[in-house]
Parts: structure tokens; sequence; C-alpha cells
């Protein structure tokens, strides 16, 4: 049993969705296109599963957050991949790929052959398991990847309104869920190793911001401390964390956000590797040239800081998604891709926006009190990044457009002095 097509994308998530609009924009003809996805639905924008999928009221559901609303273009249901002849193979995990013979072979044993390839099978989350620590499958621990986790996580929630939730990682999941379990009325403890919350991108001044306002709506913090077990009944559910520092909380439901690992395992040994992730050009061309990767699970060449990266983040994936398809239906056309690294996060009425690389010195601006602040990152005496809370849309384009010139600063003091006036002034 098997089918032909020119171009293949496998994995459904956010890039593929991208990249399924891109292909139609550059006309690509029915019949000419498919999508293997592990997930039953279409192509939909993730981000919205830890912020309006959880709200109490009025919750974001499909068919509303398809690809590719987040950027204000069409909304793909399936209508629009059928009236596009598009084949959507859905809930269908690929399980083997032979990038000699450039097939695929599906869990329901159908071959897949094509002519180009997208590898857009994104991340999949960590678990406790792989630091030690087992019952991740108690039905009240959460983690949050996919439409399934979501429904799930709902439903735990709904079930503890007025109780208690562990809230174990301090990154982007552990801050998204907690905000959207005390919406739920919800008690939060969140448990994470590091000194503050967002170690990664957010400076102590940034995160010292946050976790004050958190802890202003009821979150407690445990920092510098891990889980270590925990205590579950005779219904195999969690009752009670154990952190190894000895103490033990009580709690009605556990989410876990300790990160993801990119979905490489297909093309491992097929395919270079690099940084976790599949090594491409910048045309999101692999080390095959039939074969090109985008999203979460692609490490592309960062043109603006010299280096490869590989990026979680939606923005990227969307991008990256068009530009390979650029890249394979008008390679002559196509320059290098050349990006600009974007992260956001929206949490109760607090939004925030980071652009460029958080590398060097850092230079915090603004009104740090419930107003609109920032920082400068200086490297190397150019901006590298910007970050702004509370901005409006000329602010924000304002902190992009000033990181991607990269202008040099002389004069850190004079930098903060002038604050957001410097990135409105470049
Ligand atoms: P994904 O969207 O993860 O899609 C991968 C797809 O591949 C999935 O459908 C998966 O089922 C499928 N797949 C994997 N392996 C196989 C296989 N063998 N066979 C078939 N199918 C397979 N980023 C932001 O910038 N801002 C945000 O606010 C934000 N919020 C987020 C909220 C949540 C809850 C999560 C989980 C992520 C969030 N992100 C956010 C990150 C962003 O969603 C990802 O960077 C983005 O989804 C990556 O897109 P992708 O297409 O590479 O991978
Ligand atoms: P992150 O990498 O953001 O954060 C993981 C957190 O868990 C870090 O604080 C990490 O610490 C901590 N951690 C690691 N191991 C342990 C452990 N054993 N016990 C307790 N804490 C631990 O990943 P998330 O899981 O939060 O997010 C998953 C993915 O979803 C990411 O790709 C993220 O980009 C994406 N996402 C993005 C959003 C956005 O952009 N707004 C929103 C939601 C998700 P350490 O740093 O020391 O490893």
């Amino acid at each position: 049993m098997g089918r032909a097509f020119v171009y293949v994308i496998v994995g459904g998530g956010v890039a593929a969705g991208y990249a399924a609009l891109e292909f139609t924009k550059r006309g690509v003809s029915p019949g000419e296109l498919c999508i293997v996805s592990e997930e039953p639905v279409p192509p939909y924008e993730r981000p919205a599963l830890s912020k309006g999928y959880l709200l109490p009221e009025a919750p974001a559901r499909l068919p509303s957050f398809h690809t590719c609303v987040g950027a204000n273009e069409e909304r793909l249901t399936s209508k629009w991949y059928n009236e596009h002849g598009i084949e959507l193979v859905l809930g269908t995990r690929v399980k083997s790929a032979d990038v000699r013979r450039k097939t695929l072979i599906t869990a329901t044993g159908e071959t897949i052959s094509y002519k180009f390839l997208i590898i857009a099978t994104g991340a999949r989350v960590l678990k406790l398991e792989e630091f030690g620590v087992n019952g991740s499958d108690a039905e009240n621990v959460c983690y949050l990847r996919d439409l399934a986790d979501a429904n799930r996580l709902v439903n735990v929630m709904q079930s503890c309104v007025g109780g208690n939730a562990v809230v174990i990682g301090g990154g982007y999941i552990g801050m998204e869920c907690a905000a959207s379990l005390v919406i739920n009325k919800i008690n939060v403890t969140m448990v994470f190793p590091e000194a503050h919350c967002m170690a990664r991108l957010f400076t102590p001044k940034i995160a010292s911001y946050y976790e004050d306002y958190y802890k202003s709506k009821g979150v407690k913090f445990i920092k510098g401390t891990v889980l270590s077990s925990f205590d579950i009944d005779s219904n195999g559910k969690v009752v009670a964390v154990n952190l190894r520092d000895g103490s033990r909380l009580p709690t009605d439901m556990v989410v876990v956000g300790i990160g993801i690992r990119p979905n490489t395992n297909l093309f491992e040994g097929q395919l270079t590797l690099e940084k976790g992730g599949i090594k491409v050009n910048g045309k999101l061309q692999s080390s095959n040239s039939s074969i090109y990767a985008v999203g979460d699970v692609a490490t592309f060449p960062l043109k603006l800081f010299g280096e490869t990266r590989r990026l979680e983040h939606v923005d990227s994936a969307r991008k990256s998604a068009r530009h390979a398809v650029a890249a394979i239906m008008e390679p002559d056309k196509t320059g290098e891709f050349d990006y600009l690294p974007f992260f956001y996060s929206r949490v109760f009425s607090l939004s925030w926006q980071f652009y460029g690389d958080n590398t060097g010195e850092v230079i915090h601006f603004g009104d740090f009190s419930g107003g609109t602040f920032g920082a400068y990152w200086v490297n190397k005496n150019h901006l590298s990044g910007s970050f702004l809370e509370g901005g409006t849309k000329e602010e924000y384009e304002a902190i992009a457009k000033a990181t991607r010139l990269k202008p040099a600063i002389e004069d850190l003091g004079e930098l903060e002095l002038q604050g957001l006036g410097f990135a409105l002034a470049v």
C-alpha cells in the first residue's frame, strides 16, 4: 500500500499549518501536498492551549484557533485543506523514514513517498521519569503540549476549584499555567530549581517584578529545589509532592513544565543533527538536499548573531516554515533565512515581548512599579536584545527594529537615561 506526493510535511503543528498556506500562495496543485500528523485535528495555534483554552469563561475552542489566525491570516479548517486538494492524514504517526528511498512508513503500515520532505515534528515534553521521579501517569498530574493534554488539564482543573495545585517548573509552561490556575480559583505553589522564574531569559530584576505580581495573586514560590517524589493514594491520585529540601506539599493536582526535546528520532543516523535539532542551512535544508526542517525541531543559522540556534517559539516556527516553502518552490529567488528571535508571553493583564539575544550587559529602564518597563542587552558595544513589558504596538515595533539594526552603544549610562526613547529614536 503506498501513495506518492511531490511535497510531504511530517508533523501537523504550527509550522505545518503555515507551510501549507505558503504552498497554496505559491501555487501548489491539488494532489501534490500531503501532511501526516499524529494529532487528530488539522494544525492549530499551539500558544492558545496555555492561555485562552484554559479560561473558565468563554474558553477558546477549535475551530477558532486553527492556523493561521495567529498571524491574521486565513483560518485553515479541514474544509480549507479539502478545497485546496491538500491530503491531510490525521491521527497517524509516522513510525519510520528512509531518506535514501524518500519514503515514510506510517503506523497504519502505509508507505508515503515524497520528492521534497519538510520535517515539522516539533518537540515532546520532558517527563519527570527522565529526572528519576515516578508518577507522571497519575490521573491528576498534567503536562501540556497538545490538545489532548489541554483537555485533560481542563478536566483536572475543573475538579479542583478551590483546591491546591503544585506547578513544577518556572519556565513558560509553569508561568502561563500558574496564571490560568489562579484564574480558575485554584491555590498555586510553584517549585523550580533556579533562583528566579524564567531564568533563561529574565534578569533577576525582571523576574522579581513578575514574581511579586504573582504573589499579589496568591501564588507561592519555592525556589532552588526540585521534587523528589509524589505521595500517591490507592486511587492513583497524587495527594502530596515531596521536595528535595525535605518539605511536603499536600495537593489536589500537579502541572509539570520542565522543558522539551525535539522530535528528531525518525532521522537520527540519517541526517546531521546539531544542538539537539536537525541541522539546516539558510534555506532550511538539511544534510539531505530533498529534506527541509522547520520549527522547534530545526537548528538553523541565525545570521544576525553569526551562530546556529534551535528556537522553541511560535514566530520562528511560522517564519521558518514559510521560508522553507519559498526555498523549495522558488529556489533561485529565495535568499538565506534572516531571522530576528522573538519571544512573548501574556499572563493575567501583563504582556511582554523580547527580541534578539539576551547576552552581554543589561540595562533596565522604565517604571518597575506597575507601568511600562524593559531592558536592553548590550554585547560587544552593540545592542543585542530588548525586552518590554506593557508596551504599545508602536513601542514593540520600535524595540524590534532597533534590535535588528544592532546599533553601537558607546555609553551605557546614556542608554539607561534614554530608556525606551532610545529605541523609539533609532
Ligand atoms: P508543533 O506545533 O509541536 O507540531 C509538531 C507536530 O508534529 C504535532 O502535531 C505532532 O503531533 C506531530 N508529530 C511529531 N512526531 C510525529 C510523527 N512521528 N508522526 C506524525 N506526526 C508527528 N511560543 C510562543 O512564541 N508564544 C507562546 O505564547 C507559546 N505558547 C505555547 C503554549 C503551549 C502550551 C505550548 C506547548 C507551546 C507554546 N509555544 C509558544 C511554543 C510554540 O507553540 C512552538 O514553538 C510551536 O508550536 C512549534 O511549532 P512546530 O510546528 O515546530 O511544532
Ligand atoms: P522551559 O524550558 O521554558 O522551562 C522549563 C523549566 O523547568 C525551567 O525553569 C527549568 O529549569 C525547570 N526544570 C528543569 N528540570 C526540572 C526539574 N527536574 N524539576 C523542576 N523544574 C525543572 O520549558 P516549559 O516546559 O516551560 O515549556 C515547554 C515549551 O513550550 C518550550 O519550548 C517553550 O518555549 C514553549 N512554550 C512557550 C510559551 C511562550 O513562548 N509564551 C508558552 C508556553 C510554552 P532549568 O532552566 O534549570 O532547566
